[in-house]
């Protein structure tokens, strides 16, 4: 069975559909990146699968259980943001500790699991500093810091080296992939970036106007691309 499951998904806003039926079956430990041009729906859909937005119409189940109605706290999965948002008041620690006491948790197990957050991203001398201290690589290490902690069973991405430059793209990426491997959960990862998504990705879903137009290994999207569109986006030669 697979861990999440998209069935027909669709999202309507207002007069403007967004997402015309998305229908993924994503396995457990996988790391899937959603890539496709600026305005294809990405956001929205990781949203969803949030719980930020609601469904308009159509299934989505997590580990079995259906999730439409279920709220964004009580669904483990925890989302990165393009712009970090962390809280400006609060240091790192804070950042990290305010998701995971929402959930519960008694406060030697919120320490023990910013420790090993912290070790992990290599955040350790950070932890008293507040955000503006911060680099913008730093900032986005906190922010996916700030995820763990929560363990989530499925961590979506959106777009988060969108506010890095190139040298520190390719050391949060690289991190990103020894985090998605150390720690053998699910990660759903956005961007627009081709090459990104090539490097990263377990499989790829192609995404054009709110559709699926292709899902499969890097490979197989090169070798074999389903139509003219993937066969550009991705690049390959045919
Ligand atoms: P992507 O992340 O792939 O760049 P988005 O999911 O952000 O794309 O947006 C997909 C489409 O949905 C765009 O045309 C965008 O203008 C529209 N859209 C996104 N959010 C809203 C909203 N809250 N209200 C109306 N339209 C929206
Ligand atoms: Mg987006």
């Amino acid at each position: 069975m697979a861990q999440l499951s998209l069935r027909a998904i669709k999202k309507r806003f207002k007069t403007t559909d967004v997402l015309h039926g998305i229908d993924l079956e994503v396995q457990d430990g996988e790391l899937v990146v959603f890539v496709g041009p600026s305005g294809c729906g990405k956001s929205t859909l990781l949203r969803l699968i949030a719980g930020l937005d609601p469904i308009s119409d159509g299934e989505f189940w997590l580990n079995g259980q259906l999730m439409n109605t279920i709220a964004p706290s009580r669904r483990g999965i925890a989302m990165v943001f393009q712009s970090y948002a962390l809280y400006p008041h609060m240091d790192v620690y804070e950042n990290m500790a305010f998701g995971a006491r929402l959930m519960g948790l008694s406060t030697p197990d919120v320490e023990a699991r910013i420790a090993e957050a912290a070790r992990m991203l290599k955040l350790e001398p950070l932890l008293k500093r507040k955000p503006r201290e911060l680099s913008g690589g730093q900032r986005q290490r906190v922010a996916i810091g700030r995820a763990l902690v929560r363990k989530p069973k499925l961590l979506l991405l959106d777009e988060p080296l969108s506010n890095l430059d190139a040298a520190l793209r390719s050391e949060v990426r690289l991190e990103i992939a020894r985090l998605h491997r150390e720690i053998g959960g699910t990660t759903i990862y956005v961007t627009h970036d081709q090459v990104e998504a090539m490097t990263l990705a377990d499989r790829i879903v192609v995404m054009n106007q709110g559709r699926i137009e292709q899902f499969g290994s890097p490979r197989e999207l090169y070798e074999h691309p389903a139509n003219t569109f993937v066969a550009t986006f991705i690049g390959s030669p045919k």
